[in-house]
């Protein structure tokens, strides 16, 4: 007989971990114990060396799909003579943390008990040790069910038996429940309020095939729903939201279903079928069913989910549609409501009905949303099914609390070796979103036992997020912080992802960030490492009339670039797009374009993307973050070959690209060739620059990072065309390229400096 002492390391708490290491010990005959402790899973084991070393390898291999090993350490210990195998209750080992779970999609297995247990039949809050809610749940650590929401729900004998029985999947099942002693759902409609789930689940489906909105509260907060394929349903959410035309997600109740309507090559099915079950942006299929047309909004693609929730199954077979809008309960920009009070007052314009549950929501969560690009998943929101399992890096970054960017903010907080980046938190521009990551921030730092030692912020004076963190700091004598330039940060998140730490060139195609001399930057060629960086080259600066006006009217952008590169009267030109913007307006921005008056100077990719979604009469106005580039993406005809110029000095020159599209326009060649050409050339901009600092610096490692890059064409390409030149190229999988990503950059940033005595 032999004993060793087993310390596994990673995302091991509320998986299933521990009965796991039940189940495979006994079938092993080992003998000895597992417990949780706030820095992992540890394990006493006694047995042969044969059985321990098929112990071991089923620990490896067998794991619960939800759980991560990172590292397990072994050692000899002397025998104790156990002789069964036990589950010892959590005790406190240290402050190191444990991770905790992000919630997971219910399990084949509990969609079989459903119909085949009696005190589980249509049991909408079913679960086990292998899926459920996890996150938005937990109030505190160690996972236990007095630190979650379920506390207030008393197990019933039947519930209390499975939870203490080891064979059972449902062993120590934190949120365990059923019919007859767990949460249940509620149908309030009007005056009329029902609690038999089988009613309500034909209620709803009645009131959705009629065409009406219902509130329904998900995992991590509440959702709009409408029937997906009703035009005149989809158009009232949109009117009542207040979102006039960013496109809507769409919940499938089975993968079949979706394909009716969208292409799925694999990487796409792994990512919806994933137990994380993110938003996947999909392409639509071509002569396949068709969703509202204002489901979309004009895009080619749908954002497209399948169900992950009990409530989602069973209300789909009630359902005669196959698929339903399921949109953020919010107003407008808010942060999605997660309270049932709340909801039942805010929502009560938008909503029909609300299909409620009496078990609280206590961390926020929104639908994470992912695509495929390069047949790699791309993160786009990372949120449900992803926070707050942390990005593991090879330095110390304890203590370190980034504040991130202004536009769908995420923070980030360190914790040993770990990155711990909240869930989207959305744009901080309202008191609601403040509050939300202030919250947030407050729970991170108290769950995760964190001691903050620094502060780390971006450079822009007036981000909310860099206010905040100027304000901590002047309260407190021993907060150091500091500023890092957004593009930095974003190509030093890109580098954290891959565990780069060397000199890199570092390319951000990006909409809008601070620089260094107070202007706007966005396409920038960056020689970089951790530490610090240097900016080699970037998009010759343009004038950005109405400064923050331009977001919302690319037109001014166009009418800008056209005016520095074309001619400095464009409304000469006689092109479609300056026909439907008032002669009043336009002499307005001539005169500030050339007396300087409120045109910050912008090297933004953003705006240059915009001009041309504006110039092409793609997009003059737009209604929502990015809608011009996207658009313009949207119509990018691939058989098409050409290209434009750009023209490289100590800056990148777009004067060529403007008065080449300026005459195709004149020649009437259509905006899907010219976007293509567009495209290409921005492709041709990044590899040249590449080329050029590779050249100089003998470096080979190109670090691509940028909103712009959610752009698949633009980063596909890029990809492709580097590698072809021998680049080693680096691009973001698991974080955003947007800046949602900036919090993780900010951080490793801030910790290299800290490392290397630079602070
Ligand atoms: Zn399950
Ligand atoms: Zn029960
Ligand atoms: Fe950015």
């Amino acid at each position: 007989m032999k004993a060793i002492a087993v310390h596994i390391k990673g995302l091991v708490q509320g998986v299933g971990f521990r009965p796991f290491v039940y189940r495979v010990a006994l079938h092993h005959q080992i003998t000895g114990w597992v417990e949780n402790g706030n820095d992992g899973v540890r394990i006493f084991a006694e047995g042969s060396e044969e059985q321990l070393k098929a112990f071991l390898q089923d620990l490896r291999e067998k794991a619960p799909p939800a759980s991560e090993i990172l590292e397990i350490f072994i050692e000899l210990r002397s025998s104790k003579q156990s002789f069964d195998f036990k589950i010892i209750k959590s005790s406190d080992y240290s402050d190191e943390i444990t991770d905790i779970s992000p919630d997971i999609a219910v399990c084949p297995e509990c969609l079989e008990d459903m119909k085949t247990q009696p005190h589980r039949a249509g049991y909408p809050f079913i679960n086990c040790t292998n899926c459920g809610p996890r996150f938005t749940i937990i109030r505190g650590l160690p996972y236990d069910r007095p630190k979650t929401t379920m506390d207030v729900f008393e197990m019933c004998p039947l519930c209390r038996e499975e939870y203490a029985e080891v064979s059972d999947r449902r062993f120590h099942a934190q949120p365990i429940a059923c019919n007859h002693c767990g949460p249940g759902y509620e149908l309030i409609s009007g005056d009329d309020k029902y609690n038999d789930t089988g009613r309500i689940l034909e209620m709803t489906a009645e009131l959705i095939r009629n065409g009406k909105i219902v509130a329904v509260k998900g995992m991590g907060g509440f959702h709009l729903a409408c029937d997906a394929t009703n035009e005149q349903a989809v158009q009232r959410l949109r009117s009542k939201k207040y979102r006039e035309g960013k496109p809507f997600a769409v919940m499938f109740g089975s993968i079949d279903e979706c394909r009716y309507f969208a292409e799925i090559n694999k990487a796409e099915e792994e990512l919806l079928t994933s137990w994380r079950r993110p938003i996947v942006i999909l392409k639509n299929k071509q002569n396949g069913k068709r969703l509202a047309p204002s489901v979309s909004n004009g895009f080619n693609t749908t954002g497209m989910l399948l169900s992950y929730m009990p409530l989602h199954y069973l209300l789909f077979e009630k359902l005669a549609t196959p698929a339903i809008v399921l949109t953020s309960g919010n107003l407008s920009d808010e942060p999605v409501i997660i309270n049932n009070q709340e909801a039942l007052t805010r929502l009560a314009a938008v909503a029909d009905a609300f299909l409620i549950y009496n078990r609280d929501i206590y961390n926020r969560s929104d639908d994470s949303v992912m695509m495929v690009s390069g047949e790699k998943p791309r993160m786009i929101r990372r949120s449900r099914g992803f926070a707050p399992r942390p990005v593991n890096l090879s330095m110390d970054v304890d203590g370190i609390i980034a504040t991130g960017a202004e536009l769908v903010n995420c923070f980030c907080v360190g914790k040993g070796n770990k990155a711990l980046l909240s869930q989207h938190i959305g744009d901080l521009k309202n008191l609601e979103t403040l509050d939300f990551f202030e919250e947030s921030l407050q729970r991170f730092t108290e769950m995760f036992r964190i001691r903050p030692r620094m502060l780390v912020c971006d450079l822009h004076p007036d981000y909310l997020s860099t206010r905040y963190a100027m304000d901590l700091a002047a309260k407190s004598s021993d907060l150091p912080l500091l500023q890092v330039q957004h593009h930095h940060a974003h190509i030093a998140s890109c580098m954290a992802e891959h565990g780069l730490d060397e000199q890199v060139i570092g390319i951000s195609m990006d909409g809008v960030g601070y620089g260094l001399d107070g202007n706007i930057w966005g396409l920038e060629i960056l020689l970089c490492d951790l530490a610090d960086f240097e900016r080699r080259s970037h998009l010759e600066y343009a004038l950005q009339p109405g400064s923050d006006m331009a977001n919302h009217e690319p037109w001014r952008m166009g009418y800008s670039f056209l005016h520095q590169y074309v001619c400095h009267d464009p409304e000469t030109l006689e092109l479609p797009f300056l026909k439907d913007i008032g002669r009043g307006k336009i002499e307005v921005i001539k005169a500030a374009l050339e007396n300087r008056i409120n045109t910050p100077l912008t090297s933004s990719a953003g705006r240059l993307f915009d001009a041309v979604a504006a110039i092409t009469g793609v997009c003059t106005h737009s209604v929502f973050h990015a809608e011009a580039p996207m658009r313009l993406e949207n119509i990018l005809d691939l058989s098409e070959p050409g290209e434009y110029e750009f023209v490289f000095g100590q800056t990148i020159s777009p004067a060529l690209v403007f008065q080449r599209i300026t005459e195709d326009i004149l020649n009437k060649v259509p905006a899907e060739k010219i976007s293509a050409r567009f495209h290409r050339s921005v492709v041709t901009l990044i590899v040249q620059s590449a080329v050029n600092q590779r050249d100089v610096t003998g470096i080979g490692k190109v670090v691509l990072s940028g909103g712009s890059f959610q752009n698949r064409f633009l980063l596909s390409e890029t990809e492709n065309r580097l590698q072809q030149e021998g680049f080693q190229v680096y691009s973001h999988h698991w974080i955003p390229s947007n800046d949602g990503g900036v919090a993780l950059g900010q951080l490793v940033i801030a910790a290299k400096k800290r490392a290397t005595g630079c602070i």
